[in-house]
C-alpha cells in the first residue's frame, strides 16, 4: 500500500449524476481506498473511475487529504450558500469513493479533523457511509454532529455470508459491522444497513430480522441500476458475478432483488428503501 499526504484544494464535491438526489455535496478525505483489496473491493464502483486512479491499481494506493479540514473551512460559507439555493439544503455524503475510516484513519486523523470542522460549521444534513466497525472511532463525534444536523449512518453489510467463493476476506466481519450498528443505534445515532451491492443471502429471514433490531432502515442496492452503468455493465467486468453465481445463479438477476426486498418488509415495514432512493432516505413504496 502506498500511502502518500497530499494536499486539496476543495474538500467538497458538488454531486452529480445518481447522488445529486442523495445530498447537495460529496466529501473524500482520502483518494483511494485501503479496502480495495477486501471483498467489497472487488464489486467497487470506484476503481473505474481513472480520475482517482489514475492508473495505479485499486487497493494498492491511498492519498490523505491531510488539510481536508483546512479546505473545507475556507470554502463552507460559499458551498452553504450555492446548496441551498440551487438543492434546498446544504449535505455531505461522506464519502462515496473511498471509507472514511480506512486504517489509516489512525494515525493520520485526516476523517477525524474534517469531522471537527464540520462540528464547528455544520452542514443540514450528513451520510456517513462505511464498510467497517471503525466507525466506532468516531462514536462521540458524529453524537455530538448529530446534535447540530442531520446525520445518518449508513453501514454497508452485503449479505449474512463473509465473503463469496474466489474472493478475498472482507475489510470487517459481518458479526463486526452488526456489534458497530448496534453500538451506534445505542448511543442515540440513526443507523441505516445498506446491502449494497447485494449478494447472495442465506438465510434472508434471520438477516432482516438482526437488521431490524439493530437500524432504523435497510437498503437493498443491486449491482444492476447501482453500480452507475447501464445494466450493470462495470460490475459485470470484475470478478463479483461470477462469485454471486458460484452461491446462487439467480442472485445476479434484479428479481433477486426483488425476492429480497418483500422479504425485509416484512421485518421492517416502511423502513426498506430500494437503490438510490433508499441511499436518499426515500423508504417504502411497492
Ligand atoms: S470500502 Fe467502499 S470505497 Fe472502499 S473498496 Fe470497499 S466499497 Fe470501495
Amino acid at each position: 500500500m502506498n500511502v502518500e499526504r497530499v494536499s486539496v484544494r476543495s474538500i467538497l464535491t458538488r454531486t452529480s449524476g445518481f447522488l445529486a438526489s442523495v445530498t447537495s455535496h460529496s466529501a473524500q478525505p482520502y483518494r483511494g481506498c485501503s479496502f480495495g483489496r477486501s471483498a467489497c473491493g472487488v464489486g467497487c464502483y470506484a476503481r473505474h473511475n481513472r480520475w482517482i486512479t489514475q492508473g495505479r491499481p485499486w487497493g494498492e494506493f491511498l492519498d490523505a487529504r491531510v488539510d481536508a479540514d483546512r479546505s473545507y473551512r475556507t470554502h463552507v460559507a460559499r458551498e452553504r450558500a450555492w446548496a441551498r439555493r440551487a438543492r434546498g439544503e446544504f449535505s455531505i455524503f461522506l464519502s462515496s469513493s473511498t471509507d472514511p475510516f480506512v486504517p489509516q484513519e489512525r494515525t493520520l486523523r485526516v476523517t477525524h479533523s474534517l469531522l471537527l470542522a464540520m462540528l464547528d460549521e455544520p452542514p443540514d444534513a450528513i451520510v456517513v457511509q462505511t464498510h467497517t466497525d471503525r466507525v466506532l472511532d468516531e462514536l462521540d463525534t458524529l453524537r455530538a454532529l448529530a446534535a447540530r444536523c442531520r446525520l445518518r449512518v449508513h453501514l454497508s453489510i452485503e449479505s449474512d455470508l463473509d465473503t463469496l467463493p474466489g474472493l478475498p476476506p472482507p475489510a470487517a466481519s459481518v458479526d463486526r459491522r452488526f456489534a458497530a450498528a448496534s453500538a451506534l443505534k445505542a448511543a442515540g445515532l440513526r443507523v441505516v444497513v445498506t446491502v449494497s451491492p447485494l449478494w447472495p443471502i442465506a438465510d434472508p429471514d434471520a438477516f432482516f430480522a438482526r437488521i431490524a433490531a439493530c437500524a432504523d432502515a435497510v437498503v437493498l442496492d443491486h449491482f444492476i441500476e447501482g453500480d452507475g452503468s447501464r445494466d450493470g455493465a462495470r460490475t459485470r467486468s470484475t470478478a463479483l458475478p461470477a462469485a454471486i453465481a458460484a452461491v446462487d445463479s439467480g442472485a445476479n438477476a434484479l428479481a433477486h432483488r426483488d425476492r429480497m426486498a418483500a422479504i425485509a418488509r416484512r421485518h421492517l415495514p416502511d423502513r426498506v428503501g430500494v437503490n438510490i432512493d433508499g441511499f436518499a432516505g426515500r423508504f417504502g413504496g411497492p
